[in-house]
């Protein structure tokens, strides 16, 4: 079980133009909390600054002020903590296709990461951990999908593959970056659906990066709405109303 918080977080960008420069305030004193068994949904437009927030769990920006804190300790950057860091808060994107190797099957993407934290098991049990995730993700026979590569899948199979590569770790805190907007409309509510499961089954902490508020208010607990960096509306989903 992992928390997962941000405390009062800015991101600014430096813009330069020629010799002058300004600053753009992309997050503007942020606060939220994931806790384990909840969906927390992060809606805005375009713009808002939602993938700087994604971009700060991903360790890829850092925040120029307030803190992102995991189980109440300061995240790191370097060394075992980011090693902890990396099991412990798992990604998932828009588009699953880029994130996964054409020539790999996905029994290889998805035992990488398994042997990676757990050197110790041996090539049967590997395989059997691998299986095991695809069927977690209710990809059945099991057998069949494992020895695919991506081009054999479907959009919404693809997707399932990336969310079963992010649950190899066992983190405690999935973060999903608009999960389904690249995916057809038809197969959207099999993966928000899944997600929602895993979510209750295994206790997971969700941080639903979306612009759709309809999607949200159905599969979240809570919404915040983040407009031009601020957090204009926070509370439970069925509360929340986004003024136009
Ligand atoms: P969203 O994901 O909600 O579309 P972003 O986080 O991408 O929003 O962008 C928030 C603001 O920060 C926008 O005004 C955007 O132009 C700006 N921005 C994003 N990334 C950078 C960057 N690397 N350098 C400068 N400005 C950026
Ligand atoms: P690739 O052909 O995609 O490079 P490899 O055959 O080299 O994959 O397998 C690399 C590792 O991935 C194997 O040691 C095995 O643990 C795992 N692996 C590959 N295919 C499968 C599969 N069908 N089911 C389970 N694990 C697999």
């Amino acid at each position: 079980m992992t928390t997962l918080e941000f405390k009062d977080v800015v991101k600014d960008y430096t813009l330069r133009n020629g010799l002058r420069t300004s600053t753009l305030r992309a997050v503007d004193h942020v606060s939220f909390e994931l806790a384990p068994g909840r969906t927390t949904a992060l809606v805005g437009q375009s713009g808002s600054g939602k993938s700087t927030i994604a971009k700060m769990l991903m360790q890829l920006e850092r925040p120029t002020s307030g803190q992102i804190l995991v189980d109440g300790e300061p995240i790191q950057r370097r060394g075992a903590g980011l090693r902890r860091y990396r099991k412990a808060v798992q990604m998932v994107f828009q588009d699953p296709f880029a994130s996964l190797n054409p020539y790999h099957t996905v029994g290889h993407h998805l035992a990488r990461p398994v042997t990676l934290h757990h050197p110790e098991l041996s090539k049967a049990q590997v395989r059997e951990r691998v299986l095991e995730l695809l069927r977690r993700v209710r990809l059945d026979p099991a057998e069949d999908y494992a020895d695919r590569k991506p081009h054999e899948l479907s959009g919404g199979q693809r997707q399932r593959i990336a969310i079963a590569r992010a649950l190899a770790p066992e983190p405690g805190i999935l973060v999903a970056d608009e999960p389904v907007s690249m995916l057809d409309v038809s197969i959207r509510l099999g993966v928000l659906n899944l997600l929602a499961t895993l979510q209750r089954e295994e206790d997971l902490g969700v941080l639903y990066i979306t612009h759709d508020l309809a999607t949200a208010r159905h599969f979240s607990d809570d919404i915040m709405v983040l407009y031009r960096g601020v957090v204009v509306e926070r509370g439970p989903a069925d509360d929340v109303i986004l003024n136009p």
